[in-house]
């Protein structure tokens, strides 16, 4: 059976731990998650592996990026099961502090991420969403402070805004964008899709469908805005309600015209019932 990760709680707990690898010199990988772990995960753990010599695995379920009529009450928490599974992944640490450790009583700081973290998509529906993002991250960093950080292109935007917080913020470490891990159908994996009802979970692969067909046309030459217009049309005949799909420039997210103001990356957000999915794909 393969040995537990250390579990650490609070943050000298966590120093203890991290500081027999640092005083070997040991390289360290972050990876943040709020469990409910799935092999979307995992993959980001194997990457981690081959790019550090200790694996840190945050689990944090951070209230901040959560708005009061969110799910953070009801988001999946299986933290033995996700121990069991980082065990098995031979992850060295589990990080998982209590909301009372990451903000403790008198809390009163957060970051207020620009650029990307404004481009109109996940923002406009989520207002509060990348500032608890950036705030939770950045403390990550700092109490890990790996040399690589690992997240998913899954959550596309959310890479791009904590990708230009580390470069803002002069911190010293890497972080690494990974490609999704999709169902067989296409389906982006997601802790959210255990909210899917059968006949949802039918519907939801039109999301990657959808993508696909668009990124394909829109590569071939189509304009840009019939081909999303069409799409649009698509995923809401399929039962959802269309929060965006849109076309963005692949780094800064800016909207664009044309295949020349590329690299492109489609974007999409919609509503199933109660759950809400976002996937995204290159052009
Ligand atoms: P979460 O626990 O959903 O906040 O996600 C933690 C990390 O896992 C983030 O960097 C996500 O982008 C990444 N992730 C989530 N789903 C997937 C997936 N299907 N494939 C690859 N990475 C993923």
């Amino acid at each position: 059976m393969a040995s537990r990760p250390i579990i650490s709680r609070t943050v000298p707990a966590l120093r203890k731990a991290l500081q027999p690898y640092r005083a070997k010199r040991q390289t360290i990988a972050l990876v943040p998650t709020m469990g409910a772990l799935h092999s979307g995960h995992l993959a980001l753990v194997k990457e981690a592996q081959k790019r550090a010599k200790r694996v840190v695995v945050s689990i944090f379920v951070n209230p901040t990026q959560f708005a009061p009529h969110e799910d953070f009450g009801s988001y999946p928490r299986r933290f033995e099961a996700d121990v069991k599974a980082l065990s098995e992944a031979k992850v060295d640490l589990v990080w998982a502090p209590s909301p009372a450790v990451m903000y403790p009583e008198g809390f009163a700081t957060r970051l207020a991420p620009e650029g990307a973290a404004l481009a109109g998509l996940e923002d406009k529906f989520r207002p509060h969403f990348f500032g608890g993002v950036a705030t939770v991250v950045s403390k990550l960093f700092t109490q890990v402070a790996p040399d690589v950080a690992i997240f998913g292109q899954k959550d596309y935007q959310q890479l791009r805004v904590v990708t230009q917080m580390a470069k803002d913020l002069d911190l010293p470490l890497k972080v690494i964008g990974l490609p999704t891990v999709r169902e067989k159908d296409g389906l982006a994996l997601s802790s959210r899709n255990v909210y899917l009802s059968e006949l949802e979970r039918g519907h939801a692969p039109v999301l990657y469908r959808t993508l696909k067909n668009c990124a394909a046309r829109i590569k071939a030459g189509e304009p840009i805005e019939m081909v999303l217009e069409e799409g649009r049309l698509e995923i809401t005949r399929a039962e959802f309600a269309l929060d965006y799909l849109d076309a963005r420039h692949a780094l800064s997210l800016a909207p664009v015209a044309s295949v020349k103001d590329g690299p492109i990356r489609l974007l999409v957000a919609a509503k199933i019932g109660k759950t809400r999915l976002i996937d995204n794909l290159a052009v």
